[in-house]
């Protein structure tokens, strides 16, 4: 394998962190040219200064100096501020861009790198649910790769190697039922971030950790499937599997079925991600039967965790449905962390919010990202009357 060249945006977070593992993995393999984060400076400057990256940016104004003056005398370009972000992925010696930014932040960047003809390792979801049509269309056009990182998606993406897209039946996206699995409203009612933040089986960043909690983590999932398999809604089924070893299946329309396994690793997606169409060895945990004698499964509750029904109901509407559902949620899922907001009115913000805002049928991408902007406002001023 060529040597890959990569633009790593989210560097400082949970995938960020582990794609650096990855890269540590594979030094013949993979460099990286470009590294950002949103605030955390110092951790910026400690991998700056180990992968040595042509340039790296830094949202934040107030870490700016800081990182500048660190890096002075390594030759490495330092940027400020979001168009920094589209600028740094469009770099000549780029080949792949990990986007690994948390929410619909990552729409722009990604956009800006498939008009470049830059492949795309993709663990920011919320790209493909804000305007995921937008964004499939444009990588058709540019003829570039959109390589799934999140784990499901991933699974199914390997699940599909050497098959037709219309030999596809339908595809289960697993779910391991996050923290509160098993639970009934009332006692949703009164969780606290301190449970909500307790994953049972995967580390990650605390937008996602709530989200997989309420299960409008999986709804993002079924949307974003829907662009990257090119599916109907009626394609896409969710089933719980609390060991999160399945992650994810392909019934094919003879009625046989792949899925495909290992351990809650995330490194594993994000290595499959920047080495495809390789499998390279690596010396990553393995996994072993023994140690999980019994998979289950059950259906998940969609009265009790509604925000994966909002999922589905909005990407049956279709339009701009998703692109607010998402921004509401973000707003929703900040609010709760900082104790604005229960648990359970999480939900009840989303749908307000939906109906607050009149449908967009057909939105371009600005409609998108005023709608987005838009849903904002909305929400927080829906949070600050209750
Ligand atoms: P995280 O919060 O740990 O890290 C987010 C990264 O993005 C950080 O480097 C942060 O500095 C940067 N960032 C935050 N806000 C930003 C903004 N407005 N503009 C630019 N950069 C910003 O998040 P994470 O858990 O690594 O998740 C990243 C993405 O990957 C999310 O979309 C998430 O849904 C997806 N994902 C994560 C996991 C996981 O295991 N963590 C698994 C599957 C998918
Ligand atoms: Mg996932």
């Amino acid at each position: 394998m060529k040597k890959r060249i990569i633009a790593i945006l989210g560097a400082t977070g949970s995938i960020g962190t582990q794609a650096l593992d990855v890269v540590r993995a594979f030094p013949d393999l993979l460099q990286v040219s470009v590294l950002t984060a949103s605030h955390n400076a110092d951790l910026l400057i400690t991998q700056a200064l180990e992968f040595l990256p042509s340039a790296v940016v830094i949202l934040q104004a107030e870490g700016y100096i800081k990182v500048k003056s660190a890096l002075a005398h390594t030759g490495i370009a330092v940027y400020c501020g979001e168009n920094a972000l589209e600028e740094v992925v469009q770099r000549p010696e780029v080949d792949v861009v990990l986007n690994a930014i948390v929410g619909s932040a990552g729409l722009r960047p990604t956009v800006a790198a498939i008009k470049q003809g830059k492949d795309i390792a993709l663990a920011n979801k919320e790209t493909l649910v804000v305007a995921g049509q937008l964004i499939m269309n444009l990588v058709k056009q540019h003829g570039v790769a959109m390589l799934p990182v999140d784990s499901e998606h991933s699974a199914i993406f390997q699940c599909l190697l050497g098959e037709e897209e219309e030999a596809i039946e339908k595809i289960y996206l697993t779910a391991s039922g996050g923290p509160f699995r098993g639970r009934d409203r009332a006692f949703l009612a009164e969780v606290t971030k301190h449970q909500a933040l307790k994953h049972p089986n995967w580390v990650m960043g605390a937008k996602i950790t709530i989200d997989s909690a309420s299960l409008m983590n999986k709804g993002l999932e079924v949307i974003e499937a829907k662009w990257l398999f090119n599916l109907s809604v009626e394609q896409i089924d969710v089933i719980v599997h609390p060991q999160s070893i399945i992650h994810s299946i392909v019934q094919f329309r003879d009625g046989s079925m792949k899925a495909q396994m290992g351990l809650p690793d995330m490194k594993l997606p994000i290595q499959n991600a920047l080495t495809y169409p390789q499998r390279q060895a690596n010396d990553f945990e393995r996994f072993n039967f023994l140690n999980y004698p019994t998979f289950s499964f059950e259906q998940p509750d969609l009265h009790t965790f509604r925000n994966l029904q909002l999922a589905y109901d909005a990407l049956r509407d279709g339009g701009d449905r998703a692109c607010v559902l998402n921004a509401a949620n973000e707003v929703a899922v900040a609010a709760f962390l900082e104790d604005k907001i229960a648990f359970l009115g999480m939900s009840d913000l989303l749908e307000a919010t939906l109906c607050q805002l009149n449908k967009i049928e057909e939105p371009s991408l600005n409609d998108l990202l005023a709608v987005d902007q838009q849903a904002r406002i909305v929400a927080r001023d829906l949070i600050d009357k209750v």
